[in-house]
């Protein structure tokens, strides 16, 4: 965390046209509250009511035999996400699992040999309706107008309520200094430090910037789309009328933005 406020906001694309920056929390404002506060955000900067994330579950299956892992290596070096091999210690912004962990409510005997050896990419969900959020004791967890959930790592206390409230095991937790666990720094993102917690954020940085999640453009076979649920011709929100998603544990009601394409 040793990037300054004012490198954040030179991060984000964020142009302050006011005289004061005290009291603004890193880059984090919401959207109203970045037109609250005088600031404005570069023109070529993507706005969206709802973002979300269509997974090609077919496609990536595909793709997985040229591309490897190609969305989660590129993710986790941009936002210097340390390689740590203790599975109970392990930081994870997005990775992959088997059909039956992802959807364990869904599985039963022909779905899960219909989907055996097909890798599910899991990340953040970016909550509709967020648990994480509601127990945050400090808002170092919230949700943006955009619908991303996002984290202030300097308001973490590291209490980790949000993670015994996440249904999905989103977030990790920093056990000890992940510094020296990073393969090489990107000086652009922010590294974290022990006792803090972190997860996916639709990478809001880059959307400061006018470009997609990093995963997404990433992917070699278009597997991963990214849109605005809230505009009805956005891609997303075509695809999720023609084809068949799910979401994972729908049933607990908090409304994930990110669907699996199954059919
Ligand atoms: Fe919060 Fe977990 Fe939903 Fe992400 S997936 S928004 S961490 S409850």
């Amino acid at each position: 965390m040793a990037i300054k406020r004012r490198s954040f906001l030179k991060l984000t694309g964020l142009t302050l046209l006011g005289s004061t920056i005290s009291g603004i929390v890193g880059n984090l404002l919401t959207r109203g509250e970045v037109k609250a506060k005088g600031y404005t955000l570069p023109p070529e900067a993507l706005v969206g009511k709802r973002w979300a994330m269509v997974i090609d579950v077919k496609k990536c299956k595909e793709a997985r035999a040229t591309c490897g892992t190609k969305c989660i290596e590129v993710c986790h070096a941009l936002h210097n996400v340390p390689s740590i091999s203790d599975k109970k210690r392990e930081i994870k912004w997005i990775w992959e699992d088997t059909f039956e962990h992802a959807f364990p409510e869904q599985a039963e005997k022909y779905l899960e040999e219909f989907f055996h050896g097909t890798p599910f990419l899991l990340l953040c969900n970016q909550c509709d309706n967020p648990p994480c959020v509601r127990v945050c004791p400090t808002r170092a967890t919230f949700k943006r107008e955009d619908g991303i959930v996002m984290m202030d790592f300097h308001r973490c206390i590291g209490c980790r309520f949000c993670m015994a409230a996440c249904p999905f095991g989103a977030r990790s937790f920093n056990w000890f200094d992940p510094r020296p666990y990073i393969k090489k720094v990107n000086p652009e993102y922010p590294t974290r430090m022990k006792g803090v917690v972190e997860k996916c954020l639709f990478c809001y940085e880059r959307l400061a910037q006018g470009k997609i999640p990093a995963c997404v453009e990433a992917c070699p076979e278009k597997a991963l789309i990214f849109g605005d649920l809230a505009d009805e011709n956005s891609e997303v929100s075509k695809i999720l009328k023609e084809r068949v998603a799910i979401r994972r544990k729908a049933e607990l009601g908090t409304r994930p933005s990110v669907f699996y394409l199954i059919g």
